[in-house]
């Protein structure tokens, strides 16, 4: 089915060589990992609502201004991106206390945040991302303090904006983990959003009953995990056709 040169195989997605030099192919894999991949599963069709989801999300995104990798959607799992140079961070965004917060602090899970929390943790599978601080991130060169002082801006506009539109839907945004790509347009440096914004990389919580909408559902064994994606995506107004 897929014939193309494949670039790079995560987790959860797989990237091909794009049309273009300066293009990839982005595919989203039915696997689902947790706990730094010593939890591993295959759910059947995740792939699909986290491509559409991420889909909606960065478009919306891109109209609010955002500059993104996102070019187009090619079908059910797979959309043409700008191929960019992965700055080695995990920005995360929290709005309530939950995860691995509330158990590094003893922060009571399900605290509210007085503002939103931007927390970094450096890209390495095999050190389990740990958690950094800026005087890291310039001190090892992952980003420049100009880089980091906009994407931190971007991060927050991101979460004002998310925040609202699952409000919208009766869905509270706990946390998120955004990551952002270089790329050179015209000689010029850019920094683009990259990878992807899905139930598997926010929390998402009913604001109602609270109801987990988002890979907790898999991480804690919760059950109805694609019930779930599918309750976001139908929330959100997208359509899959199957
Ligand atoms: N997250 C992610 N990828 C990671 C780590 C975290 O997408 O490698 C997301 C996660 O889904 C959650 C947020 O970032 O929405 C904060 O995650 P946390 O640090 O609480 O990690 P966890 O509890 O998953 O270890």
């Amino acid at each position: 089915m897929n014939e193309r040169e494949k670039i790079y195989e995560g987790k959860a997605k797989i990237l091909y060589k794009g049309t273009e030099k300066s293009t990839a192919i982005q595919y989203f894999k039915d696997h689902a990992t947790a706990f730094n991949n010593l939890k591993k599963s295959t759910i059947e069709g995740k792939g699909i609502f986290n491509n559409k989801i991420s889909e909606h999300i960065f478009i919306k995104l891109n109209q609010i201004g955002i500059k993104t990798h996102f070019i187009k959607s090619l079908n059910e799992r797979e959309q043409l991106i700008h191929m960019v140079e992965i700055i080695p961070l995990e920005f995360i965004v929290r709005n309530i206390a939950t995860g691995s917060l509330t158990k590094r602090l003893g922060i009571i899970d399900g605290t509210v945040l007085s503002k939103p929390l931007l927390e970094y943790s450096y890209k390495n599978d095999e050190l389990g991302d740990p958690l950094v601080a800026r005087e890291h991130i310039a001190e090892f060169n992952w980003a420049s303090s100009a880089e980091l002082d906009l994407i931190n801006n971007q991060c927050l506009k991101i979460n004002n904006f998310m925040q609202t539109m699952f409000k919208n839907v009766g869905i509270k945004l706990v946390d998120f983990k955004l990551e952002f790509g270089r790329i050179n347009i015209d000689g010029k440096k850019e920094i683009l959003l990259a990878d992807e914004i899905s139930p598997d990389t926010c929390r998402f919580w009913d604001v109602v009953s609270e109801k987990k909408l988002d890979k907790d559902r898999f991480r804690k064994d919760l059950g109805n995990l694609i019930q779930a994606y599918q309750e976001v995506a139908e929330r959100l107004g997208i359509t899959i056709e199957k």
